[in-house]
């Protein structure tokens, strides 16, 4: 067998389906991770939102080596108290009412399609359709691949699940006229704030006419907010900005602080939807993932961490509009709280790489969206090293003749 022209760090073993760096990350501390030649990163990225309390956090630490020398797995056989506490805290966070555990933002997501269509059976519609929108990503199993809006996550995978109405994110009119022309629509599924589609917003108002149309058609409105939920807009969750309540909510990344852990929360018109027999899983629930979220939202409250987020958050937008001002090929730097997005004019997968090489881990999404996600512990110090590292070379990238 041939090898790689540019063999990375070798993982010949493991299934080709990422472009990796060739960096191999040994261990972190706070906002900052070292590598296994020892060079030391300022983390933008925190795993992709995942790493909410940074690495190796003080508190968290000891209380799941704790719950690992206790329990770290049943079975959904038996009752799990820390699945009640967790459960608890969200439903006092969201103002919804019941929680249901897995393992992943996909898994969460998937829970959700299936509280969608057996909602609409429930009312008599035999083939449900869900609103789902242009740029969104819920995931890569074949039911939420299918209600992404992006072709490349797409493409081979076809025939996609039927029962989704495409719309374009903040356009009232488009959902207005599939409320008059669908009949079978009982749902619409959308993030807050489009995470892997370039962080794009849902405004206050979208939200709130969205609101509006499914309490009069009895459509459940439901807000996957895998990537925006858990404090980093500055809000507990992002649609909290626009002072609405989702029927279900999909929740993950964040939740565990790196632990794997997926929820569904739901309020009123959905909590009972789900009955004994209708969803399951093995691993969803166990104790250890369950110690990690009632950990890492103790924390998040003692140390002021959704505070944080809003105030490091507005800093560095506000510092990053500062140092782009005028530089052309910016075409935008937007977001809330502690995930922002830089769009540029062109692709820019190329900048992952040199930011790395300059000291600092982000992550490009949307081919041009520069994407920093960072643990909701950044201070305004680390922020501003941000800045630093990243803005010369935005600048120099675009000073360089198009590729
Ligand atoms: C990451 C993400 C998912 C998928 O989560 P996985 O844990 O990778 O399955 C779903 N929805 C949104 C908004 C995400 O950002």
């Amino acid at each position: 067998m041939n090898a790689p022209e540019k063999a990375p760090v070798p993982m010949p073993h493991v299934m080709n389906t990422y472009g990796r760096l060739p960096i191999a990350l040994s261990h972190g501390r706070g906002c900052w991770v070292w590598d296994t030649e020892g060079r030391k990163y300022l983390d933008g990225l925190g795993g992709i939102a995942v790493n909410t309390l940074g690495h190796a956090h003080p508190k968290l630490v000891p209380a799941l080596q704790d719950q690992v020398a206790r329990l770290i797995h049943c079975s959904n056989y038996y009752q799990v108290p820390l699945q009640e506490q967790l459960a608890a805290k969200l439903v006092e966070l969201s103002g919804m009412s019941n929680v249901f555990f897995c393992n992943s933002g996909l898994e969460a997501n998937e829970a959700a399609l299936k509280i969608a269509r057996k909602y609409g059976h429930e009312k008599g519609i035999e083939s449900p359709e869900i609103v789902v929108y242009e740029k969104a990503f819920h995931g890569r199993s074949i039911a939420t691949l299918s209600a992404t809006g992006n072709a490349k996550v797409q493409k081979g995978f076809e025939p996609l699940v039927p029962g989704f109405v495409r719309v374009p994110l903040n356009d009232a009119a488009a959902i207005e006229e599939v409320a008059r022309t669908r009949p079978n629509v009982v749902a619409v599924f959308l993030e807050t704030i489009q995470g892997e589609g370039g962080i794009n917003p849902a405004r206050a108002e979208y939200l709130q006419a969205v609101r509006r149309i499914c309490d009069e058609r009895g459509w459940l409105l439901m807000i996957d907010e895998v990537q925006c939920g858990i404090g980093r807009t500055g809000k507990w969750f992002a649609h909290q900005w626009a002072g609405i309540v989702p029927d279900v909510m999909p929740l993950a990344k964040g939740l565990g602080s790196g632990v794997p852990i997926g929820a569904v929360v739901a309020g009123p018109k959905a909590a009972d939807v789900f009955q004994p027999g209708n969803h399951g899983t093995t691993f969803g629930g166990n104790p250890l993932a369950m110690r990690a979220g009632v950990e890492t939202l103790r924390i998040m409250e003692e140390d002021g961490l959704v505070e944080n987020a809003a105030r490091v958050g507005a800093a560095l937008k506000a510092g990053l509009q500062r140092e782009l001002a005028g530089v052309a090929g910016v075409t935008e730097v937007r977001g809330q709280g502690l995930m922002i997005g830089i769009e540029l004019d062109r692709p820019c997968g190329v900048l992952l790489g040199r930011a790395a090489e300059a000291g600092l881990l982000v992550s490009v999404t949307a081919d041009k969206v520069i994407r920093l996600v960072p643990p909701l512990i950044l201070s305004e110090d680390e922020a501003n090293q941000i800045v630093a590292i990243l803005c010369p070379l935005i600048k120099q990238f675009l000073s360089e003749p198009a590729a």
